[in-house]
């Protein structure tokens, strides 16, 4: 069974607020401690810089200071800070007779290395410039130099360096990138903008000679700074990043994901990316160490041959960003794209009829192909084919549209780029401003387009049979639903000089007007349906009360890896967008290779539909969109536990029926002296709570039983006649047809009377296991 975060304490929005304070405040006093570094740097330097030019010097390379990455909000997302490199000058420390143990002495005690290694550079005779240690913290400097001062030792020296500090760990780590030693950016936005960031060339200057050394030189080797590196501004929403990345990787947990995830939030109406996240990730503070199961692997390798290349192949894996730089097959969430071009060319209507009886013949197809629920979905409207997401349906409407006009849509938008040469196999790319993108795969023109063959045509119609990345996917969706434009990607929408100024500032832009706005507006409309519609939608799971969100669910087999080895395996996303009526956010979900232990059927509605929904959860009232409830909507949410204490029990009792739920007595004063569960929790409406009337509540502990497989409102009658109660994560659409996946709690564990244990629903009726 998966294993999940314990929730025993304060209600899951109180833990959300608290956690998001604590990265705020975190943030907030990592700030203020680099400007007091800063200040104190720049003070001294500028000293040390009138001294210095007066010299004959001569010059090494070193970094100036590199520019800031920040969110969208100014929230520092990469920064840099003065830090030293502590050097030996064994020419010097001969010329002026200077006791090498002594210095080895002190210089082990302060740095931590080890006292042979220093004393045999010491010892390096011949030599100006000997590293002993690279980027050391303010604190350590200063005893360095205190040292220095103490004794007067001029062969030993420090020289300013920057040090690339993230302040939020593993935050956004895929996009940021990171800066090797040399501070030249290696991956991300480091890379992509390293230009920018780095700016001009700085001098690190120290003396030519001993003989021109002024005693005045002492501390400090010095500086001048060249021209310092610009701020980037980034379009990532470090909030919305942080919900993705939290739900992502319950996700992983949830599922038992074998190949990592990923997910990339964008603003519809400008293509800007909001959020993107890759799993497994990588703290960039220290990009090169591997974690987990990884390390373990490296740790029990044979040899250092085996070792090194496991950490490589590691490295390279927790580096890559899905989001843009893997390729595969998107299945279903395609037949968004399908719907879209063959409404747009009036192919098909919102009034036309498809009957599905269970396969579909296809020209150039030896054998027919089937959709996924046996025995076919029959009849079926425009609108109910796409919330069944019936491939025998789809394979109708691409033939409708047609090989050519399926083309050429497809290249309006942006999953190929039509070439003269029919035979030649096609590519293209968003063109995004980040490293590492990859580009789709798609057949020929001839192959494609033969009326002879028409096998690629049906399957690409339902998303097979070609590659794209999951960046493109939503890049296009976005179109589908924002009115029909394509909006190119980007990640970075303001570039400011050091002292502030905004040099560039990027404005969105539209690559082409792709289907007609009234065309989208009738795909956003079928779309909610497939979320909205409890009964008949596959993406229902992604429904959140109060909003309206629009999706399609997506399930797609390794083909190549089947072909391969003979195994199947799958990866399952989700892609909505929300408000359905007017967008503003697109959230994509994949999950490479679930398990098939984890008890969940695997499918995008099943596993990444929920996912996406409790990311919407979030990150829409975050963006100030207001919840609306319907009466629907009421039914289908858990309830609010009252404050009742110190009512009477007639108050009491209204305030139970009101919050929807029911209640037992214990006790029989006329007043509430105590209450099960404490007031604000959240939990399944129908709960028979319990009200106490002068009784005690009991102190024993109670043994969680094993919820999973159970029926929601079995598992929490299961549970309140204990005094233990239930929450979902996610959506409740039917507490009688949904089953309990996965339990915060683990079976066996005691926990107190009044304990919320948080629970994981899945459809329990079978008639909806199907791959879609
Ligand atoms: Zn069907």
């Amino acid at each position: 069974m998966p294993q999940n975060e314990k929730n025993y304490g304060p209600s899951l929005g109180l833990r959300r607020r608290t956690l998001l304070l604590m990265a705020v405040c975190g943030i907030v006093s990592f700030a203020l401690l680099l400007a007091r570094l800063y200040r104190l740097q720049i003070t001294d330097h500028e000293r040390y810089e009138a001294l210095a030019v007066a010299q004959q010097l001569r010059e090494a390379s070193a970094s100036n200071e590199r520019g800031t990455i920040y969110d969208r909000g100014g929230v520092p997302l990469a920064i840099s800070a003065s830090v030293d490199n502590v050097y030996l000058s064994p020419m010097e420390i001969e010329m002026y007779g200077e006791d090498r143990e002594l210095i080895a002495d002190e210089l082990s005690r302060i740095l931590g290395i080890d006292r042979a290694e220093i004393l045999e550079k010491a010892g390096q005779s011949g030599s100006w410039y000997v590293t002993v240690a690279r980027k050391v913290e303010a604190e350590t400097a200063r005893q360095v130099r205190e040292f220095k001062d103490r004794c007067g030792i001029r062969g030993v020296r420090l020289e300013t360096d920057r040090k690339r500090y993230y302040p939020n760990s593993s935050l956004a780590c895929h996009l940021l990138g990171f800066v090797g030693t040399d501070n030249v950016g290696l991956e991300g936005i480091e890379a992509q903008y390293d230009p920018f960031l780095r700016g001009g060339k700085g001098r690190s200057v120290r003396e030519a000679n001993a003989y021109g050394t002024d005693m005045l030189f002492e501390s400090w080797g010095d500086y001048l700074p060249g021209e310092d590196g610009c701020d980037v501004v980034t379009t990532i929403d470090s909030t919305i990043q942080y919900y993705v990345e939290k739900h992502l990787k319950q996700a992983v947990a949830d599922y038992d994901i074998r190949n990592g995830a990923g997910a990339i939030a964008m603003d519809v109406n400008t293509g800007a990316v909001l959020a993107m996240a890759s799993l497994d990730g990588y703290d960039p503070n220290d990009f090169l160490a591997v974690g987990g199961k990884a390390r373990a692997a490296v740790d029990a390798a044979a040899d250092e041959e085996e070792r090194a290349a496991l950490l490589r192949a590691f490295r390279e894996r927790q580096w890559r960003n899905k989001a843009l730089s893997d390729t595969y097959e998107p299945g279903s969430t395609f037949k968004i794209i399908t719907l879209s071009m063959a409404l747009d060319c009036g192919s098909v209507s919102t009034e036309d009829f498809f009957y599905c009886p269970g396969s579909v013949s296809v020209v150039g197809r030896s054998s027919p192909i089937r959709c996924w629920k046996d025995g076919g979905h029959g009849s079926q409207s425009l609108t109910q084919s796409v919330q069944h997401s019936c491939n025998a349906a789809f394979v109708t409407i691409g033939q409708r549209v047609g090989a050519e006009r399926f083309y050429q849509y497809c290249d309006a938008f942006g999953f190929l780029r039509l070439s003269e040469d029919p035979d030649e196999q096609l590519t293209a790319r968003t063109g995004i401003d980040l490293a590492g993108e990859s580009g789709s795969i798609w057949w020929s023109r001839n192959v494609f387009c033969s009326p002879k063959n028409l096998s690629q045509l049906a399957a690409a119609s339902f998303g097979q049979t070609f590659t794209i990345t999951p960046l493109q996917l939503i890049t296009a969706v976005s179109a589908c639903v924002n009115g029909g434009r394509l909006m190119k990607p980007y990640v970075v929408s303001e570039i400011r000089s050091a002292d502030g100024a905004i040099l560039q500032r990027r404005e969105p832009e539209m690559v082409r007007q792709v289907i007609r706005a009234e065309t989208s507006e009738k795909v956003r409309a079928i779309l909610e349906q497939v979320v909205g519609d409890p009964n008949e939608g596959t993406g229902r799971n992604a429904a959140v009360a109060g909003y309206r969100i629009g999706g399609k669910t997506g399930t797609s087999e390794k083909v190549s890896l089947e072909a391969a080895t003979g195994e199947k395996e799958y990866i399952v996303s989700f892609i909505g967008f929300a408000p359905a009526d007017d967008p503003q956010i697109a959230i994509l979900v994949f999950l490479d290779t679930p398990s098939s232990e984890s008890g969940i059927y695997i499918s995008g509605g099943q596993m990444a539909a929920p996912v996406v929904g409790a990311m919407m959860a979030d990150v829409l009232p975050y963006l100030g969109v207001e919840p609306v409830y319907s009466e629907e909507d009421a039914a289908r949410m858990d309830a609010v536990m009252p404050q009742l204490v110190g009512k009477t029990l007639e108050e009491a009792a209204a305030a139970v029926r009101e919050a929807g739920l029911r209640y037992r007595t214990l006790g029989d004063g006329g007043r509430v002296t105590a209450q099960l569960p404490a007031a604000h929790f959240q939990i399944a409406r129908g709960t028979e709570i319990i009200l106490y009337l002068g009784a005690e509540i009991s102190n024993e502990k109670e043994s969680v039983s094993n919820l999973v497989g159970m029926r929601y409102n079995e598992a929490r009658d299961v549970l309140s006649r204990r005094g233990i109660f239930l929450h979902a994560r996610g959506t409740v659409s039917d507490g009688e047809s949904q089953c309990v996946a996965a339990q915060s709690v683990e079976e066996g564990a005691s926990v107190d009377h009044g304990c919320v244990i948080e629970v994981v629903l899945i459809d329990a009726d079978e008639s909806m296991l199907g791959k879609y």
